[in-house]
């Protein structure tokens, strides 16, 4: 940890450390040399780095300064994401997220109308014993934690959603907060409000090195010039490995691709529907507000990959899992042409990463949120504000996305990955 005078550093973990002094950042901006000065730099504009910037300015933080390589914010995973929202995880921490995020997720809605917000609820399924084992665990969890997660009975499964198969149908859960919102909206929604509150964003911005001053601070060069900050927040999606390196840090954020596929109603509706999940196959499948449905599928076996394409092999699982509970979608025609692809930043344990890294005080990760990085954008915002501004986390207790916990090999696997 560092001395007074050799930079920030992040004290303490969780809701129990020892509160800091509020630093007063100022803004030190100057467009007319060549290394600028800013109070906090955050790598990447995507959903993540963008809440980041915002949870600063909310929190009264000044002279913060988003840098992302990509002509517009939000054109990374975040602009590919299924949308999908829910409070319904396995550990502690991850609920504990959602339930923060659902609510600033409703109130973003509320005040900006961008988020096309639809709470149908989401449906987890099983046939099997294992599987009844997991989610009747998983309910008592979340119910623990104040989420009012439903216990469903087959027939009260049939009731949500009729077109389900019901044979060997065992149980199920059914959160009404969850559902799914329209991504962009929600990137646009949080880069309106960080520039609002006085954040400043870079496109075309592609951070090429990081290197620590004597003094504690950060050079951090992009494609034309340097900005000079004792922050550096990495939130750079499936590239967050990368940039930990240039620091020398290797970070376990692994990219892996992930498909989705868009085909026509079957019975040509539209009502609403939850998302529905059978947990039995992985397989999700989601009614679209305009009508069709679109259906999810992560292959555990998958290697890594940066590739964007689509996978050829996802409508060969698709054709295997679908009938399994949603036979009605057995026959739909799948046009590659309305199939996307994109990646999701993964961690060992299925869980983001959070915090400040030990051996190089004042550069935070904010990365690995795998599948769940829009849903959980907003919390990860609010931990990251406080850890800087204050010093410590007492919103969450962030001890399980220690980056630390990978080296010291106390890692909790989420197993409701989608
Ligand atoms: C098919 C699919 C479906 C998904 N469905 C859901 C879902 O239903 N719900 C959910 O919550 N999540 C979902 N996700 C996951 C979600 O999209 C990600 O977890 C989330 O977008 C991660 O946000 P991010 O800001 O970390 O990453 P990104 O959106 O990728 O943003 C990172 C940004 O960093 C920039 N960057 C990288 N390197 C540099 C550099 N050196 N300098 C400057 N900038 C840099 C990139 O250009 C990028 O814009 C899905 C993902 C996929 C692919």
């Amino acid at each position: 940890m560092a001395s007074e005078g050799q930079g920030p550093s992040v004290d303490g973990w969780g809701r129990g450390g020892p509160r800091r002094a509020q630093r007063a950042p100022a803004v030190r901006a100057c467009d007319d040399v060549r290394v600028r000065a800013a109070d906090l730099i955050v790598v990447g504009g995507g959903v993540i780095g963008l809440s980041v910037a915002r949870e600063l300015c909310r929190a009264g933080a000044e002279g913060v300064v988003v840098l992302e390589a990509g002509p517009a914010v939000g054109q990374g995973s975040s602009s590919r994401a299924n949308g999908g929202f829910r409070a319904q995880f396995t550990t502690a921490v991850n609920v504990e997220f959602s339930r923060y995020s659902i609510g600033e997720l409703e109130a973003l809605e509320r005040d900006s109308g961008l988020l096309s917000m639809r709470q149908v609820g989401y449906l987890l399924l099983t046939g099997t014993e294992e599987g009844e084992r997991g989610l009747r665990a998983a309910c008592e969890l979340q119910r623990s934690l104040g989420v009012p997660t439903e216990w469903l009975a087959p027939q009260q499964i049939l009731e949500r959603a009729p077109f389900v198969r019901p044979g060997g149908l065992r149980a199920g859960t059914f959160h009404s907060r969850d559902g799914y919102l329209d991504p962009h909206g929600l990137v646009m929604a949080l880069h309106a409000e960080a520039r609002r509150l006085g954040a400043r964003i870079e496109t075309g911005a592609a951070v090429r090195a990081i290197e620590r001053d004597p003094d504690g601070a950060f050079e951090v060069s992009r494609t034309e010039g340097s900005w000079s900050a004792p922050w550096v927040v990495n939130a750079a999606g499936a590239g967050a490995r990368a940039v930990a390196a240039m620091l020398g840090i290797d970070l376990p954020v692994v990219p892996y691709r992930r498909n989705l596929a868009l085909v026509a109603d079957p019975g040509g509706g539209s009502a609403p529907v939850p998302m529905c999940v059978d947990l039995d196959t992985g397989v999700l499948v989601r009614r679209e507000s305009k009508g069709g449905w679109v259906i999810a599928y992560s292959n555990p076996n998958d290697p890594p990959s940066t590739s964007t394409f689509v996978d050829p092999a996802f409508l060969e699982d698709l054709a295997d899992r679908v009938p399994n509970r949603f036979p009605f979608l057995a026959e739909a025609p799948i046009d590659p042409a309305h199939c996307w692809a994109g990646l999701y930043p993964e961690t060992p344990d299925r869980h983001a990463i959070i915090g400040e890294i030990p051996e190089v005080p004042g550069f935070l990760q904010c990365a690995g949120f795998g599948g769940h990085g829009l849903m959980h954008a907003p919390a990860a915002g609010r931990a990251i504000a406080e850890l800087v501004t204050t010093g410590r986390c007492d919103a969450f207790d962030l001890r399980p996305l220690r980056p630390s916990r990978f080296a010291e090999g106390d890692l909790v696997v989420e197993s409701a990955v989608l």
